[in-house]
């Protein structure tokens, strides 16, 4: 028998756990349907922190690394630790440490009628640029580093060249080496080595600013969007946006070098959104959906399609949270989503 696919879950902080309560019966779905799986929950957030000092411990860290596959994901972030300390050691930790480079962030459509007809998928580095935390800050001085490496840059690119050429989508990278000389540039460098050993996929490099512009004025233009780690955010929530806001947009982050057997985390695009948590206001069809991306990297298909299309079908029945203009709470949108499973 295959050996089961170990998924170490982490829902972190504030709606984190509350979208995660109705993503985790979709895996004992899955599992229903012969999928073979076991999951270890984490208890690493504000909370753990708080009682033991604890963000991500080395050795839980190693052992996340080498003895599971694939990490669902919450969300970090809590009020009561203003510098984010410890949302930083949990998910940098993990994004770094396991080498995700590749994060991937899908925008179509997911009500019939609303809004734009777009199918846009976001690549954003996800390990460097200007989130490494490197840096100072003294009076009247403040200093952030962006770092940028070749393997990490090609990595992303050969993920976004790969994706435009299977589905026969146009490639933008998004930059600024007009200002951004040394780490743009570089960028802009490896994007058109890349271009040139990938003569079949309509590809250009454009300036971040008149990209936004041209995402706003006709976001149907775009098909892949290739970014650093720092516009890719940017970008990815604008896209978040055309689609109902950030409780319904979806990432997952995988290695595609593999360098662990550790190789993909799945999390939703939003935080911990403290101003909702607590309530039952959160959506948790991002979470749900970053779920179906995690079933599609596991390779399997029918649990992933099925998955989306239950969430298709009950936000076109109507089923919705407050964000979306509706009544319903997290846990009953969650049943609203299974109940349109098939058994
Ligand atoms: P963090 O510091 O953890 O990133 P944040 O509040 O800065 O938290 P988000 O958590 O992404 O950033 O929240 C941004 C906005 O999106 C907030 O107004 C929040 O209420 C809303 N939001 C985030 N997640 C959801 C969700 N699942 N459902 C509905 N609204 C959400």
């Amino acid at each position: 028998m295959a050996k089961p696919v170990r998924i170490a879950i982490i829902p972190g902080d504030g709606v984190g756990g509350e979208v995660m309560s109705e993503a985790l019966p979709c895996l004992d779905w899955a599992r229903s349907r012969g999928r073979s799986m076991e999951t270890i929950s984490l208890p690493y957030g504000a909370s753990h922190y708080l009682a033991t000092g604890e963000t991500l411990p080395e050795a839980a860290f190693a052992q996340l690394r080498d003895r599971c596959d694939a990490v669902l994901f919450g969300a970090v972030g809590d009020s009561r630790i203003p510098d984010g300390r410890h949302a930083e050691e949990i998910l940098l930790r993990l994004r770094q440490g396991l080498e995700l480079t590749v994060n991937y962030r899908p925008c179509r459509p997911l009500m019939p009628g609303h809004g734009p007809d777009l199918d846009i998928e976001v690549f954003r580095e996800n390990t460097e640029g200007p989130y490494c935390l490197q840096g100072s800050t003294e009076p009247g001085r403040a200093v952030d580093l962006a770092i940028h490496t070749e393997p990490a840059i090609r990595r992303l690119l050969q993920a976004a060249f790969q994706r435009a050429a299977t589905r026969s989508r146009p490639l933008t990278l998004a930059h600024k080496a007009n200002v951004l000389k040394h780490g743009h540039g570089l960028w802009v460098r490896v994007f058109e080595d890349l271009r040139r050993e990938h003569p079949g996929v309509a590809a250009r490099a454009m300036h971040a600013d008149a990209l936004l512009c041209a995402l706003v004025q006709d976001p149907t233009a775009f098909g892949v969007i290739a970014a650093d780690n720092y516009l890719g955010d940017l970008i990815s929530d604008l896209c978040a946006a055309y689609l109902g806001g950030m409780g319904v947009a979806p990432s997952i982050s995988w290695a595609p070098h593999r360098p662990f057997r550790c190789s993909a985390l799945a999390e939703p695009v939003h935080g911990s959104a403290p101003d909702i948590a607590g309530k039952e206001l959160a959506n948790p069809v991002g979470m749900i959906l970053s779920t179906a991306l995690l079933f599609r990297h596991l390779g399997w298909k029918a649990e992933a399609d099925a998955l989306e299309g239950a969430v298709k079908d009950a936000l076109s029945d109507g089923a919705k949270t407050p964000d979306l203009g509706g009544t319903l709470t997290t846990a009953a949108m969650g049943r609203a989503i299974r109940d349109r499973l098939p058994s």
